[in-house]
């Protein structure tokens, strides 16, 4: 039975793909994606017949990838990880009880790690993981995990921090996490990450309430313990004898 693999491609350069996601690359007839994700793996896998959709027609390239996989071995590609605001979910939901085709997620490197990585060890302790896009989320909720996530003390990470229709939103969440969090709270934003043009910043939660952010940044929003040592944006987890 043919099979569709839901593939993380980590964050895009070949040096951050698992070893996992590689093998069902190279192993597959079909690679599917958005179009940006296509074209970050095209020319490692040449053979590979290639199937596009704009971003936001994500049923629609699920649907597709579904059909597909039931011809021949299909790989349908995600950034990051293939489950964190990645196509895993919507594959399994649209094929529903149906047993064709097998479905395999490979997981991925996340913008959190590659992205934590750039910046040093910002998540060392608990963490939350929110997305500031509000396409399928509405903004009373956002607005609601972002009050809890600083009233428990986590670092936040923040996906989706803007995008062009909506360019204002990590305004209004730097504005949300303010009414909690002290203007000098340390922050990072890490842009295209493993990517042309990869570059890292670490701020305050003030300045970071005016950095013209884009849908190829992930920002870090540190804890009450986190501080800068060294070049590094450090999220300590406790141990007593530093
Ligand atoms: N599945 C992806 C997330 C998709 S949501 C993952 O696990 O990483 C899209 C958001 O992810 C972007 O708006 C950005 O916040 C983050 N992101 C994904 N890839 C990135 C990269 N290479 N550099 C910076 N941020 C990235």
């Amino acid at each position: 039975m043919a099979k569709l693999y839901v593939v993380g491609i980590g964050p895009g350069d070949y040096d951050n793909i698992t070893i996992r996601a590689d093998r069902a690359l190279r192993d597959c007839s079909v690679i599917i994606g958005y179009t940006v994700y296509v074209e970050l793996v095209r020319s490692r896998y040449r053979d590979k017949t290639y199937l596009t959709t704009a971003m936001t027609r994500e049923a629609e390239r699920c649907r597709i990838a579904l059909d597909e996989a039931k011809k021949q071995d299909t790989a349908f590609i995600c950034s990051g990880d293939s489950g964190i605001y990645g196509m895993a979910a919507l594959v399994y939901e649209l094929r529903g009880e149906a047993s064709e085709p097998e479905i395999e997620v490979i997981p991925g490197l996340t913008a959190a790690c590659s992205g934590g990585a750039l910046l040093g060890a910002p998540l060392t302790h608990d963490f939350a993981v929110i997305s500031l896009s509000d396409r399928l989320t509405d903004w009373d909720i956002i607005t609601k995990r972002l009050k809890s996530a600083a009233s428990a003390d986590l670092s936040i990470v923040l996906y989706n921090p803007a995008s062009r229709g909506r360019p204002e939103h990590l305004r209004r969440a730097c504005d949300i996490l303010l009414d909690a969090l002290p203007p000098e709270r340390l922050c990072g934003v890490v842009k295209n990450i493993g990517r042309e043009g990869q570059e890292r910043y670490m701020l305050s939660l003030a300045q970071l309430r005016d950095y013209p952010a884009d849908m190829f940044c992930t920002v870090f929003i540190g804890n009450s313990a986190s501080r800068v040592v060294g070049d590094a944006f450090v999220t300590p987890r406790g141990y007593r004898d530093v």
